[in-house]
């Protein structure tokens, strides 16, 4: 099998509202790089479901970082949808990929509806 590289993973919700938000935001801050995408209902709530996922991007495409986005009215999260509760599991999620891979950048966004990243720290 050749080798082939890819700079990040790239994590978000499957939501098709913001698919093409998520998609010019990743065109103008990943520009000319690749990276892996996943797609999954409430992108990070389901942890370990998206460990599995990094962990084969870091053994087959020696990725260097980690990019996680929650949004705004997540159906995933229903009610639970509050940008401190997407806060928390993001940070959760970042304590636990750090750990699992303490090279690994991780870094954190919380999409609106209207197209607005918000960096979560
Ligand atoms: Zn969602």
């Amino acid at each position: 099998m050749s080798t082939h590289i890819c700079e990040a993973l790239v994590v978000s919700c499957i939501d098709f509202r913001l698919q093409k938000k998520i998609q010019k935001w990743l065109s103008k801050n990943f520009k000319n790089k690749a990276y892996d995408y996943v797609g999954f209902a409430g992108a990070s709530k389901d942890l370990k479901i998206i460990l599995k996922q990094l962990d084969i991007s870091v053994r087959l495409h020696k990725i260097k970082q980690v990019v996680l986005i929650h949004h705004e009215d997540c159906g995933a999260y229903g009610k639970d949808s509050t940008p401190e509760n997407h806060a928390r599991d993001l940070k959760k999620a970042k304590k636990k990929i750090t750990k699992l891979y303490p090279k690994l950048q991780t870094n954190l966004y919380y999409l609106h509806l209207d197209g607005k990243f918000d960096e979560v720290k």
